[in-house]
């Protein structure tokens, strides 16, 4: 569904992203691992179609990112610092999409609830200030948010990274679960292997702004393409 050609960014004489070919299939769960500055977020941000690359070209079902008004791309971001509206409920915030596309607001309301209930957010949390939210809940709520847009792909920068260990693990499930039940296509970018080894179809491994490695899991582990990925592997577990 995405296609990366010779992907490439540059700032100044610097290579944060330095050439990716890499096809992410539809309905895939793909997780991007590599050290802090091997290039994650420069990535994604391309691949939402926030920053244009200096070199090569993303496509989404054959058409160019950049060539597509920003409302119009088929994609949503997650960011780590969720970016919720603070002074709105939980159901203002998860509306706001529909809302921009003028859906009416009983039928708001209904996908709103729908979306809660998928979440596990209880729906008297519906007309809760959000900022009153847990940070478990809030996560909930930007990732109802984020599935109200009804993007084909979505894409996840570190959206557990804050969240205590217990929590984490929740969401994680959770998460796989929603992938699974959507059919839709993640992109997830994260510091933890174990997360990427739990919850993803393939891992792709970046260092210095190239992809060392993209595999299952499973290859990733048993067949490590080099050394760089062995001992980052062998780091962490
Ligand atoms: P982390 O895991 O720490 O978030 P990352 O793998 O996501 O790191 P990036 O944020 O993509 O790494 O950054 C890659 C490199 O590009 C870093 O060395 C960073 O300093 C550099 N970089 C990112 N954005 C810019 C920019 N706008 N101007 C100059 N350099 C940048």
């Amino acid at each position: 569904v995405l296609q990366l050609v010779g992907i490439k960014k540059i700032f100044g004489d610097f290579a944060a992203v330095d050439g990716i070919d890499v096809d992410i299939r539809e309905g895939e769960f793909v997780t991007i691992v590599g050290p802090s500055g091997s290039g994650k977020t420069t990535l994604l941000r391309m691949l939402a179609g926030m920053e244009g690359p200096t070199h090569g070209y993303i496509t989404l079902r054959g058409e160019l990112i950049n060539d597509m008004p920003a409302d119009k791309r088929p994609t949503c971001l997650v960011f780590q610092s969720l970016a919720l509206f603070p002074h709105k409920t939980v159901g203002e915030n998860i509306e706001f999409p529909l809302k921009v596309r003028k859906v009416p607001a009983a039928e708001r309301k209904a996908r709103a609830l729908e979306l809660m209930r998928m979440l596990r957010l209880q729906e008297h949390y519906y007309g809760k200030n959000v900022m009153r939210c847990s940070g478990g809940e809030k996560q909930r709520v930007a990732l109802a948010r984020a599935f109200a847009y009804d993007p084909d792909v979505l894409f996840f920068d570190e959206p557990l990274s804050a969240l205590d260990y217990k929590l984490k693990k929740a969401l994680e499930k959770e998460l796989k679960d929603l992938h699974r039940e959507s059919g839709k296509t993640f992109v997830y970018i994260t510091h933890s292997l174990e997360e990427a080894m739990v919850m993803s179809d393939r891992v792709g491994v970046m260092n210095r702004g190239k992809m060392v490695q993209i595999g299952t899991p499973e290859e990733i582990y048993t067949r490590p393409a080099n050394r760089f990925v062995a001992e980052f592997f062998g780091e962490v577990n």
